[in-house]
């Protein structure tokens, strides 16, 4: 069995503040070492699976991990899980580096909940400079949907996601019978209280597990083809620089529609 483990940072427990989520400061190292942490447990847990006598669906054989905040390069390479395959660094030729349809289960760790999420710990869709809303088909979508839908075009299932409390409840919203660690509950977009970091860790390991066990029994989140992805950026002047191409129709001020066969295809055009 490949599991696929999409990462990112914001979602990871006891990350809240600006300087924990932007390089060059020494609470952003000690955030990347939160975020290996939960990363080695997702993959001690999907392991752990294939040992576990009588487990249905097996557990893992082979772990691919993309790591996906900001530079791509947030993993600390040195203290990552060995028996994991890594996607770091920046300007990749497509999102979630590694997933395909060989692929049999995905994990989200690390997870935000989408941008205008009230009580979410650092709300936001993929840009909090240039994107205001978002929406898949006519449904507000966040990155864990835009994920999972990904994840869904190649046929593979989201088992598993950790972040605040908030993207849990956006993912078991979209997801029915995923396993969902909540790492925080938000204050504010900045304050939370905060599980304990071995808590935290022990439950993604539990999780991943279980995860594995019923991968088989979760469907790949479908979305209806052709698809309509919508961007309503911050600002008029971002919108203005989309040149308009087949595929994408500029539908107000904000706001360009972009329209293709599947969400993979749809992607491109952002
Ligand atoms: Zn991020």
């Amino acid at each position: 069995m490949r599991v696929f483990i999409a990462t990112d940072l914001e979602g990871v427990g006891g990350v809240l503040l600006d300087e924990q989520v932007n390089g060059s400061s020494a609470a952003y190292e000690r955030a990347r070492r939160l975020l290996t942490q939960e990363v080695n447990a997702a993959t001690e847990g999907a392991l752990a699976g294939a040992a576990t006598e009588g487990a249905l669906a097996g557990g893992a054989t082979e772990v691919l991990v993309d790591d996906g905040h900001a530079s791509g390069f947030n993993l600390i390479y040195e203290e990552l899980h060995p028996a994991a395959r890594y996607a770091m660094g920046k300007a990749r030729p497509e999102w979630l580096s590694g997933l395909s349809g060989e692929c049999d289960a995905a994990f989200f760790i690390g997870c935000h909940a989408m941008a205008g999420t009230q009580g979410a710990v650092r709300d936001h869709t993929m840009s909090s400079v240039a994107w205001h809303n978002f929406w898949m088909n006519g449904r507000p979508t966040g990155e864990i949907g835009l994920w999972a839908a990904i994840a869904g075009d190649y046929g593979v299932p989201c088992v598993l996601v950790s972040g605040c409390e908030k993207a849990c409840q956006e993912a078991a919203a979209l997801i029915p019978d995923i396993e969902t660690v909540v790492t925080k509950r938000g204050l504010s977009r900045y304050a939370a209280f905060l599980e304990p970091v071995e808590t935290v860790r022990r439950a993604i390991r539990e999780a991943a597990a279980a995860a594995l066990g019923k991968a088989k029994a979760i469907a790949p989140l479908h979305v209806e083809t052709p698809v309509e992805l919508r961007l309503a950026y911050n600002l008029t002047g971002q919108a203005d620089e989309v040149p308009i191409t087949p595929g994408r129709e500029r539908l107000d001020a904000r706001t360009i529609a972009y329209r293709a066969e599947n969400v993979i295809e749809a992607l491109r055009l952002i």
